[in-house]
């Protein structure tokens, strides 16, 4: 085990790992090259644990164990039933974990505690939901009387690839496991280098709830080797990436020649518009806890708030005020809301949007390390006023708990301002007004909106952006679709 240095009073979890293997054909193995790479503790950026460092032989081993476990079976030709009741197994022993998992989810990441313990119920429900789902399927079959039948035969597809980002490791790792194994793929999972602990607790959780030997295979690695590998094996039909705007650039093109089945989950500029009219108090509430839980470092965070004139001294003011007794604190104190960022790498770019906000805007929160905090990757969350649309602070996604706050004067302004970046995830509205709510999310260039709402997502909806956020959606039958084929068969009658 690790010995960790903490600050005095600081809960370590107890039986960390100090090493991290990959997990092929039902095996925990290292790198053939027996390379690893060092996973830091966000805290006090000392190494804690060391990774299999994936290199393309580890990638071309994975892919072939999880290909002879779709083209031998059992897991392609099994009843919806009979996998739905393994899926519904991993999610019980998931929620059973919950606490634990969260534990080490905060220690790996810098999450606050009482967050992470929501991402494995929530790790858990995409497992039921997906189980459920399956079970549920029906599909089209169309009959031209006395001429000719036509049904619709729905299959699996093979290995897929899933690629996945730092933030939030487990949760989203469930968001793609789970559909893919339910519609009887087989994977090859590529975690972020930055946050591989959670990653490797599946291995257990699914041998543990009878999934078959090869069905699940785990390379650790850096995107550049391990995941490039992956993108680029010509047994992987499908990729779902979930991660920068950029890394999904380079994978696109990356899977163009083998013309692969992509789904990517990219960033976000996110705007939050707040009316005259609109509930304040709720609305300040709602656009802390937007920009400010998990630690800002959220693809859908409302980073960019939008409000009216009448009302925007009055919420600069209380905004500014409330981002203030946010309470930063050790990610494993049950009180902290802003724990420590990923990385030190990370805390680098975000301190230096800092920076650049500092001569972009109005700095009227935070900006930069919070007293009391001299080491790990820890920032105040920071609140800047008067930000105009060509500030890069504006523009660019940070992150980070950084927030833009821009004033205007009509719908029509808001919804330019709204519109003008390049990114289109999620959007939050808030007004009063029935009316105006409705058509300024029609006009909104998101993926998705929430009015007079929360970020509370029903699993049964839509997920994914539009322009530089995304390619293709996600959620319910829509996850059912992207890793299965639809064959028709036509009969003559
Ligand atoms: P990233 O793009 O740096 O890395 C994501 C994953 O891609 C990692 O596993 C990485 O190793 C891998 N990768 C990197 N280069 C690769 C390559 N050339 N080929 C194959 N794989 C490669 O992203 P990140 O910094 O880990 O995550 C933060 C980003 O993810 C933010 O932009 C955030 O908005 C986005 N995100 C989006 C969603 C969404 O659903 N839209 C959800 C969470 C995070």
């Amino acid at each position: 085990m690790t010995e960790q240095t903490a600050p005095a009073g600081r809960h370590i979890p107890a039986d960390l790992p100090d090493r991290i293997q990959h997990y092929i054909d039902g095996e925990f193995v290292d790198s053939v090259d027996g390379d690893t790479f060092d996973v830091l503790d966000p805290v006090t950026n000392q190494t804690y644990l060391k990774a299999a460092s994936g290199k393309k032989a580890d990638i071309e081993r994975a892919v072939a164990a999880a290909r002879r476990a779709f083209t031998e079976g059992p897991w392609p030709t099994m009843t919806a039933r009979e996998r739905a009741r393994i899926l519904h197994r991993i999610a019980d022993i998931v929620e059973s974990r919950d606490a634990r998992l969260a534990e080490l989810e905060s220690f790996d990441s810098g999450l606050p505690i009482s967050q992470a313990l929501g991402q494995a119920r929530r790790a858990a429900e995409n497992f039921r939901f997906f189980a459920d789902l399956i079970v549920a399927q029906t599909d089209d079959a169309f009959k031209v009387p006395g001429r000719q039948m036509n049904y619709v035969n729905r299959k699996p597809i093979g290995v897929a690839g899933l690629i996945t980002p730092w933030n939030t490791p487990f949760m989203l790792e469930s968001w793609k496991l789970a559909p893919a194994l339910a519609t009887g793929n087989t994977v090859v999972l590529k975690p972020a280098e930055f946050t591989p602990l959670s990653a490797s607790l599946w291995a257990g959780v699914f041998e543990e709830a009878g999934l078959p030997q090869g069905v699940f295979n785990l390379v650790n690695g850096f995107g550049e080797e391990a995941g490039d590998a992956l993108v680029k094996h010509p047994d992987v039909p499908l990729i779902s990436f979930t991660g920068e705007s950029r890394t999904g650039q380079i994978i696109f093109g990356n899977a163009a020649p083998f013309l692969k089945g992509l789904s990517m989950e990219l960033g976000g500029k996110s705007p939050a518009i707040v009316f005259a009219d609109a509930d304040l108090e709720a609305a300040i509430d709602a656009t802390i806890f937007g920009v400010f839980s998990l630690n800002g470092e959220r693809c859908t965070a409302g980073s960019r708030i939008l409000v009216e004139r009448p009302i925007y001294d009055e919420f600069v003011e209380r905004y500014a005020a409330q981002a203030k007794r946010v309470v930063v604190g050790d990610p494993q104190d049950k009180a902290t809301e802003v724990g420590a960022l990923v990385h030190p790498e990370h805390y680098e770019k975000v301190m230096s949007y800092i920076e650049i906000g500092k001569t972009e805007g109005r700095l009227v929160a935070g900006g930069g390390r919070p007293e009391g905090f001299p080491e790990g990757n820890f920032v105040a969350p920071t609140v800047f006023a008067d930000v105009p649309r060509d500030a890069r602070i504006f523009q660019e996604e940070i992150f980070g708990p950084v927030v833009a706050i821009t004033p205007f004067d009509s719908d029509d302004e808001a919804l330019a301002l709204a519109n003008d970046v390049k990114y289109g995830l999620a959007a939050y509205v808030w007004t009063n007004d029935l009316k105006r709510s409705h058509n300024f999310a029609q006009g909104i260039e998101a993926g998705m909106v929430w009015l007079n709402s929360n970020n509370v997502r029903d699993l049964r909806t839509p997920f994914g952006g539009v322009k530089a956020s995304g390619l293709g959606h996600e959620g319910g039958y829509r996850s059912i679709d992207f890793y299965t084929d639809q064959q028709a068969v036509h009969i003559t009658l």
